[in-house]
């Protein structure tokens, strides 16, 4: 069944008789169309695609399963119009994306239409992947695995946190990335406590531990991987944590399965670093999923809904961390694929703790 069909079941269901769908990644996997503007909105019997001058001739080629419209700036003209033709009166709209301004804009210039905020649906469409899906993110993260084993090859002592995310950002859009998924994240030494912390001019020094969190988009598709090398000889310290990191993260990976929910994916992770005493210092959930979005559905985390559990086809990173101010931290990141027995690893990164030039 198409993604626009499984989605009229849902409007259906729910007594919506018109969706408005407007977040670009939703857009995109419903229709195909890949421009940065548009719209679009689904009937029971019919489906436009609401663009611009700009892109009329792109949505007509990628998206030939919706009737292409040329709409007015904020579509309500368009949606106004379309809704009277369809005799529709209940417009659903995507509320965690549309703004408040579009929104009231929506309410003054539709008086007859009731407006219906909608949550979710498409995303929860998103969570279950295709063979064709998981064939993008794969090949996107093995251009990852690829541009990170040379980066480790030049890597060395000396060099700024700054420099080594250029250097990364460079040899992955040689190697065909179409660009980065996020910013690069290179943080050293005691900066690397910080999950998120942008690079740097910080150099790197012998016995640093440094993350490295990069995912490139290829196809529209996102991948995700973290690793933590060490600048030459790793202290007691610092290999003692990163096994513990290491432990949880397999521990992870081996439990995930189909049936089971985030809190309970993320727990098995957690209690082997709570049992070495840095329960404290894991202060962020275990891992998310990823598809044409960096950050998707499903979660696993201890807020993870629990009425929402792994299924074949789900795509989530795996990324216990350990975080210490003023000494640094270690995260170690994978990204698989849930299939009927466990999970497949996109991610062909080594995994122990690497040693880069001092
Ligand atoms: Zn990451
Ligand atoms: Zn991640």
């Amino acid at each position: 069944m198409s993604r626009t069909q499984t989605l009229r079941e849902r409007m259906a269901r729910e007594g919506v008789n018109a969706l408005l769908v407007t977040r670009p990644e939703n857009r995109l996997y419903l229709s195909g169309f890949s421009g940065s503007a548009g719209a679009l909105l689904v009937f029971p019997d019919a489906a436009y695609l609401l663009t611009d001058f700009r892109y009329l001739e792109q949505a007509q080629e990628q998206s030939p399963d919706f009737t292409v419209v040329k709409a007015d700036r904020e579509y309500h003209g368009t949606v106004s119009e379309l809704m009277g033709k369809h005799a529709a009166t209940t417009l659903g709209f995507e509320k965690d994306h549309v703004t408040f301004g579009m929104y009231q804009m929506f309410k003054d210039k539709l008086p007859g239409v009731e407006l219906v905020g909608v949550s979710g649906w498409v995303e929860q469409l998103r969570r279950v992947k295709d063979p064709g899906e998981i064939e993008k993110i794969a090949r996107a993260q093995s251009l990852v695995d690829q541009g990170f084993g040379q980066l480790l090859e030049w890597m060395a002592a000396g060099m700024s946190e700054e420099e080594v995310a250029l250097e990364l950002e460079c040899m992955l859009r040689r190697l065909g990335a179409r660009r980065m998924a996020f910013e690069i994240i290179v943080v050293s030494g005691p900066r690397a406590s910080l999950p998120h912390g942008q690079p740097t001019g910080r150099r790197l020094g012998a016995g640093d531990l440094v993350t490295i969190d990069v995912g490139v988009t290829l196809d529209g598709y996102c991948c995700d991987m973290t690793r933590t090398v060490v600048v030459g000889a790793a202290g007691a310290e610092e290999q003692r944590i990163y096994n513990v990191v290491l432990r949880a993260q397999e521990a992870a990976l081996e439990a995930i399965k189909p049936g089971l929910t985030g809190v309970q994916v993320d727990a098995v992770a957690r209690d082997i670093i709570g049992q070495a005493g840095l329960g404290e210092r894991f202060g962020h959930g275990l891992g998310h999923g990823v598809g044409l979005a960096v950050h998707e559905g499903p979660g696993l985390s201890p807020l993870a809904p629990a009425d929402v559990v792994l299924e074949a086809g789900n795509v989530v990173t795996v990324e216990p961390g350990v975080y210490i101010p003023g000494w640094g931290g270690v995260r170690i990141e994978d990204l698989v694929v849930v299939t009927a027995g466990g999970c497949r690893n996109l991610t062909a990164s080594p995994k122990h703790l690497i040693a880069v030039r001092a």
